[in-house]
């Protein structure tokens, strides 16, 4: 069961084992042999080193024992000798062994070590040759004491115990040695033993941990080459769009690789999914074009973009469903691209299939592998018909700016030119470039007084043009290049480009030609109204004449008649009058003489003029007394007041009151009001009631008489007085209307000067 279980097992390690693990044992088995087995061969080399110092001892014991043996015979032997001839060669070598015998004794002692039982032979070795010397040593005495007899007598029993002495010596020596022979014997083919078991085991050694070192390599490189081929063929199945392998198993780094190859490919074939979709559901046409221009692929946008299936498409030659005009462009544009090495676009038209036109913008792309082009193309007709409206909008705008009978200047805010219109350049006598760049000062009149190099004096001009002129119409000189003054209009709007700076356009109409229309106008309507007045003045005293009866009693019928030619002629004397009164005022000619008066005296000749037209018309006058002084021209002041005065009456209803009140206001003035109960001034009215021939209703003038210039020459005349007229007025109730004019002036007397007698004039005592 275990044996049967084990290659399994060891198929999962393999597979479960990562590759760096794998190379780890690879390297770490043998390294492990390889120890044991020089830690194997270490401890035999250690024991065969052993063996050769056993026997190296044993030889120095036997060596030092045969010494000691022979050292004892020398001794007996010299002493021998001496006892025969007592020659102290003989006493001095018998001197000499006795002292090497403990000496090599003890070297004995050293070589035999902690061997017990040589020790055991060594204690009786000692006794024994100190038996021995003791008897030679007697000896010794005995011939030196020259006791021959006793000598001799030892002689031969020492002799006996000496040879006894000696042959245990022998016999112990022999014991002792006897082991050491026996190594010394042996050590020779133990030596033997252990080389060859050296040798054997170094190859046995080498060998097998060359196999181990086979076997994993052998097993493990198959087990990686395997696999990886199943990941190199995945990779290929991929590339053909097959089916993958079945998943490896395990846990190393192939199966990982497998794993993250697997899931590459599957992300590849979701990302593939969805540039399908993409494509299938894209507004655009995409497609590829192969080298003969034929579409070789195409997605179903082409249906909704240009009425085609793909299927029809496919095979067909692409510039067949393009607009005949533009193939030629279109094919040098698809020859650029296989030149280029990014994308290439270009536009022309496709011929739909209903054979209406899509303007299409190509993007297109040269694959050299696929020998093909791959492109998009997309729909650009809304664009294109926008660029026209736009193109066309511009040309219009473009036109009407042209043609514009004002001038045009763009300016920015410190007044700079940048562009101007073809009026703005036959205005100044000047060509676009040459007013493009220069500072608008440079354009008007104040240019030869003020200099345009002066930061200052341009800051002036611009806050005056502003003010005059943003938003509103203002009044200027210009100046062309010819040096010539021209009055214009001119009118400045603030606006923006896209690039967020303030600019100002402005509208400059050249108001020369009107001004000298209206100039003539007037010279014309004055010269009329002088010719006029006087035989005006003549038939009206004639009629006048004639209504009294100074030429005799008229019928009744004629005398009406008479009676509407005489109103009719003092009407057209009036407002022929007044017509010269309005010239005079506009051209500062109305002469007027100012001076001190009492109000109440202007109030009362006033009152004196309109009464009767009061009393005609059944309205009641309510001139409220004063006292106040005003510095004015009397006569005028009078003609203002008649002319609101009868206004008020003419529009009050019979019965009603007409007042005139007046009052001194702050800033030394004083204000005169008329106030009527009549029908009162529409609000949208007011702001033109002081123009001329300005009237309520078209019919005032015939009904109410009049000639709508009364309240345009009181304006005229308040004005030169320094004083401003106004109305309040509410529609059905009345209105009041007020003006102001100065009141009078302190003159101081001067010191010899005589005291004023004249009413007119208010000296200091007056006030006093
Ligand atoms: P006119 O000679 O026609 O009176 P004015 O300039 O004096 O000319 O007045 C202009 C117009 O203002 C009148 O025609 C009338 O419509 C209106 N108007 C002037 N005063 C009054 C007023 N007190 N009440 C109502 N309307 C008035």
């Amino acid at each position: 069961m275990c044996n049967v279980d084990f290659p399994n097992k060891l198929m999962r390690l393999n597979v479960n084992l990562k590759i760096s693990h794998k190379g780890f044992i690879l390297v770490l088995v043998p390294l492990v042999f390889e120890l044991v087995f020089l830690i194997i061969l270490s401890v035999l080399l250690q024991k065969a080193e052993e063996e050769v110092q056993r026997q190296v001892r044993s030889k120095a014991i036997i060596s030092q024992a045969n010494a000691l043996s022979k050292l004892f015979y020398d001794a007996g032997v010299a002493m021998g000798g001496y006892s025969i001839t007592k020659s102290p060669l003989f006493s001095d070598r018998y001197d000499k062994i006795v002292r090497q015998i403990p000496m090599d004794l003890t070297e004995l002692s050293n070589l035999v070590g902690d061997n017990d039982k040589q020790q055991q032979i060594l204690v009786r070795l000692k006794t024994i040759t100190s038996d021995g010397l003791k008897i030679l040593g007697e000896a010794k005495s005995a011939i030196d004491d020259n006791r021959v007899d006793v000598a001799q007598f030892r002689a031969r029993h020492m002799y006996k115990q000496i040879r006894q002495l000696a042959d245990q010596l022998q016999d112990e020596l022999k014991g002792l040695t006897e082991d050491e022979r026996k190594i010394e014997n042996e050590s020779p083919e133990q030596q033997n033993r252990s080389r060859t078991m050296v040798k054997v085991f170094l190859v046995v050694g080498v060998v097998v941990n060359i196999a181990i070192a086979f076997l994993l390599l052998y097993y493990f490189l198959k087990s990686i080459s395997i696999r990886l081929n199943t990941v190199t063929d995945n990779s290929f199945r991929l590339a053909r769009g097959q089916r993958l392998n079945p998943p490896l198993t395990g846990a190393d780094e192939i199966a990982q690789l497998d794993d993250a190859f697997r899931s590459m490919a599957e992300a590849l074939a979701e990302a593939s999914r969805k540039e399908r979709a993409v494509i299938e559901n894209a507004a655009d046409v995409i497609c590829s074009i192969d080298m003969d221009g034929k579409f070789v692929a195409i997605n179903p946008a082409s249906y909704e973009s240009w009425g085609y299936y793909p299927d029809e498409l496919m095979g067909r030659r692409f510039i067949e469903v393009i607009v005949q005009e533009d193939v030629p462009e279109t094919i040098r544009s698809v020859r650029s691209v296989r030149g280029a090495t990014g994308k290439v676009s270009f536009e022309n038209r496709v011929k739909k299939r209903d054979n209406s036109l899509v303007h299409v913008l190509w993007s297109a792309d040269w694959s050299e592998k696929d020998r093909a082009l791959f492109c998009v193309a997309h729909d650009i007709t809304q664009r294109k018909l926008a660029e026209e409206t736009l193109r066309a909008s511009e040309e219009r705008i473009r036109k009407i700016i042209d043609h514009m009978i004002v001038g045009l200047l763009i300016i920015d805010k410190e007044g700079r030119v940048e562009s101007v219109n073809p009026r703005s350049e036959s205005m100044f006598a000047m060509r676009s470039h040459e007013m493009v760049g220069r500072h608008i000062m440079s354009l008007f009149a104040d240019s030869r007084i003020f200099s345009v190099n002066d930061p200052s004096d341009r800051a002036a001009f611009m806050e005056t043009l502003f003010t005059k002129a943003n938003s509103r119409i203002g009044e200027f000189d210009c100046l062309n290049a010819r040096g010539e003054d021209f009055p214009v209009e001119l009118s400045l709007a603030e606006f923006e480009y896209g690039d967020g700076k303030v600019r100002y356009m402005a509208n400059i109409l050249d108001v020369s030609e009107r001004r000298e229309v209206e100039r003539m106008k007037k010279e014309f309507v004055s010269t009329v109204s002088h010719e006029l007045r006087t035989p005006l003045t003549s038939i009206r005293g004639s009629l006048t004449l004639l209504a009294v009866g100074a030429m005799g009693a008229l019928p009744e019928q004629v005398k009406k008649v008479v009676s509407i030619a005489e109103r009719n002629t003092i009407r057209l004397i009036g407002l022929i009058n007044d017509i010269l009164d309005i010239e005079k005022l506009e051209a500062g000619k109305l002469d007027m003489v100012f001076e001190n008066s009492p109000l109440t005296n202007i109030l009362e000749r006033s009152e004196q003029a309109v009464s009767a037209f009061a009393a005609n018309n059944g309205v009641t006058l309510d001139i409220q007394p004063t006292s106040l002084m005003v510095h004015a021209d009397g006569d005028r002041l009078v003609q203002v007041i008649v002319n609101l005065v009868s206004n008020a009456v003419k529009f009050s209803p019979k019965g009603a009151a007409v007042t005139v009140a007046s009052e001194e206001i702050p800033g030394g003035m004083i204000e005169i009001r008329v106030i009527d109960r009549g029908r009162g001034i529409p609000e949208s009215f007011k702001n033109r009631l002081f123009q001329r021939f300005q009237q309520v209703e078209a019919s005032d003038a015939k009904k109410k008489g009049g000639t709508g210039l009364g309240l345009a020459i009181c304006k005229g005349i308040v004005e030169q007085h320094g004083g401003s007229i106004g109305v309040e007025s509410e529609e059905g109730r009345g209105s009041m209307f007020w003006f102001r004019v100065p009141k009078a002036q302190v003159i101081v007397a001067p010191v010899s000067a005589q005291p004023a007698t004249d009413a007119g004039m208010v000296t200091m005592s007056l006030h006093q």
